[in-house]
This record gives C-alpha cells, structure tokens and sequence, in this order.
C-alpha cells in the first residue's frame, strides 16, 4: 500500500508499507476520497510534532477487511461504503452517548499528545495509518462510522464533512429553520454547505458574503439557494445587508470567513437584528479579540456560540440531505486528485494551487 507522507513543513513523500493485519475488532477500510480541507492548509505548513504523519481527515472508503467482533459490534461488513469520521472518541463518557465526540477528553489531539484523531496521528501511533491520504485506513472498534446512503456517490459523500458541519453550526448551532434570515460570511466550502443547510431548513432570506478573488463561490452561493451575495471589498457589506432586510438586520450570522477575524465578528454583531440574534463564529489556536465590543452585545440581547464540528446526527442528517438530490452538488465538487499530487490538492484549497478551487477530493487509487 502507497501513502502521501507529511516528512516536514509543507513536504510530502509517498511511501510504501505493508497492508497490516487487523485483529478480530478491527477493520481496514480501503479508501474512496478523501476531502481537503481549509484546517489542511493551515496543519501542512506547520512543522511536525513528532514523527511523520498521513495527513487527511475527511474520509470515505469501502471495507476491505472487518474483523468478526468488529462486524458484530458495529454492524458492518466487507463491501460496505462508509463515512469514517475524524473523531476517535473513548466510547464510554458523557459526549459519547449524546453522539457528541468532538467534545470527547479522547478526541482533544490539540491538547493530549496521545489522542488519537485521524489525519492529525503520527506514524508512530500504531499501527500508523491514522490519514486518508493513503490506499488503506486503520479502523479500531471505537471508529465512528456512517453509512453512505444509496445512490450517493462515494464523491458526493466527501461532502458529508462540510455538510455535516453547515448543519450543525447553521440549524443546530445558530437555529436557522423556517423563513429565518441569516447572513453566512464566507463563500468556501463550509459556507456554500451552511447556504445549502439554510434553504432547505426553510429560510427566507440567504445572504453570503465574500472577497472580489471569490466572484465564482459567490456566483455558485446563488445557484446553491442564496438569496443575495455581497462582495464584501467592493460594497459595503452592513448597508447592503440593511438594505435587503429593509434595515432589520438578519436573525443568524454564521461566519465561514477563516482568517477575516475581528472584522467578520465586528460586522456580524452589527449585522444582526436588533434584539435576539445570533452569531455563529470560529476563532482559531490562541486568537485573542482586543477591544470586544461585549457591551453591543448584551445591548442586542445576542447569543455567541462556537462553531466546532459537528455531532453525530448532524453527519447523518448531511448524509441524507445530500442524497436527497435537491442541490446541483457538482457545482462544489471542483477538483479530484491522485495521491501524488496531494501537495498540489492542500495547495488548491489555499487558492495556491488549480484555480477555482472548492471541494477539493484527493482519490489515492486515482
Ligand atoms: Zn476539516
Ligand atoms: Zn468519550
């Protein structure tokens, strides 16, 4: 079996390795696409922090080889397409019976060395293949694993992530749900998916915000169920959102703009109505926000939440929303790469590499 190897910062090599052998409550999933995503660009330049790793979160693949105890847990079987996700949760605390793994001690990779979270686990975890960057990923029982519903693609499915994501932060998070008004800033992935979350939860009014270097997500947020689209470089965005609400502001901002910070914060504390809304936000690593304008807050009556992941019924409710064929999903589905041109897919989703860039699906049979 061939894997995209992460050896430094912003270096990748293919290395060979035997497939392993898995014991009775294991599986090997052979993989299918694996999606890249905008923390992938961030994650490739840094340096390493221990051993080389294989990098690629977002995974979908075919069971190639379940173990008896394996099956008998989870309920799948050779042949099966599944959607595997990031999480490694411990299976026994609080989060987990809530389906909420993300917020599982297990899962913190950030902070405990020896979580394990696929496409951030080194090679020396073993047995190492731990990212989809690669032929074949190891499953142990405690993988979470999703069925990949009839007649979706195993493409399509590589949606599932961002999709799950603009579910979780757009209808669970922020509430968004019949003839809601919500402005989502930032026209990647996340926030096309977060678009496609909104409309068919009902809303009335989608307004998706981006830069003059995203004329075509923003010409694709339209066709995806946007009602209005701003470029936020050539117009001003908070007139403009007054404007199409008539000057009442919208009920829910999701900000999708990664590395806009305080200025997306600032405008969608602004951008909400005058009492009651909400703002959906993500802040990164240590970012710290001098000068927070709390005080506006509590005025507006607003709520803040944290956009981190997403939950089990979330993947599932994306799963399905995607099958359901209401969206024209080719639109996002932008690029394929083999495992050679890894580096060339993290680089794509950055804007540095093949123009256009959306979803961005790396195929390592390709
Ligand atoms: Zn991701
Ligand atoms: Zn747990």
């Amino acid at each position: 079996m061939l894997a995209a190897v992460k050896v430094g910062p912003s270096t990748t090599e293919i290395r060979e390795f035997g497939v392993p052998d898995i014991p009775p409550d294991a599986a090997l999933m052979k993989m299918e696409v694996a999606g890249v995503c905008g923390t992938d660009v961030s994650q490739y330049k840094l340096p390493l922090r221990g051993a080389p790793i294989i990098m690629g979160h977002e995974n979908v693949g075919t069971l190639a080889k379940v173990g008896r105890d394996f099956e008998r847990h989870k309920g799948f079987k050779e042949g099966d397409l599944v959607f595997l996700e990031h999480y490694l949760p411990c299976g026994h605390c609080e989060w987990d019976h809530l389906g909420e793994y993300r917020h599982c001690a297990a899962t913190e990779w950030f902070y405990d060395p020896k979580a394990i979270r696929y496409g951030y686990t080194p090679l020396d975890t073993a047995p190492g293949f731990w990212g989809g960057f690669s032929h074949y990923v190891y499953l142990p029982l405690n993988a979470v694993l999703h069925r990949v519903p009839e007649g979706l693609s195993a493409e399509e499915a590589g949606l599932g992530t961002p999709m799950s994501n603009g579910i979780q932060w757009t209808l669970m998070d922020g509430g968004v749900g019949y003839a809601s008004t919500v402005l989502i800033q930032g026209p990647g992935q996340q926030g096309l998916c977060c678009a496609m979350a909104a409309k068919q939860a009902g809303a009335s009014l989608i307004i998706v915000t981006g830069t003059s270097k995203d004329a075509r997500r923003l010409e694709v947020a339209k066709l995806l169920g946007a009602d209005a689209v701003i470029d936020v470089q050539k117009e001003n965005a908070l007139e403009r959102v007054m404007e199409i609400t008539g000057g009442k502001g919208v009920d829910v901002v999701v900000d999708c703009s990664s590395g806009a910070g305080t200025k997306a914060v600032l405008l969608g504390i602004e951008a909400t109505k005058r009492r009651g809304g909400t703002m959906v936000v993500q802040g990164e690593g240590n970012q710290t926000f001098p000068d927070f304008p709390i005080g506006r807050l509590t005025r507006k009556g607003m709520t803040l939440k944290s956009a981190r992941g997403h939950s089990y019924r979330a993947v599932e409710l994306a799963l399905h929303a995607l099958a359901s064929r209401r969206f024209p999903l080719d639109l996002m589905m932008t690029h394929r790469f083999g495992l050679s041109e890894v580096e060339y897919a993290i680089k794509s989703v950055g804007g540095e590499g093949a123009a256009g860039a959306i979803h961005v699906s790396v195929m390592p049979w390709k």
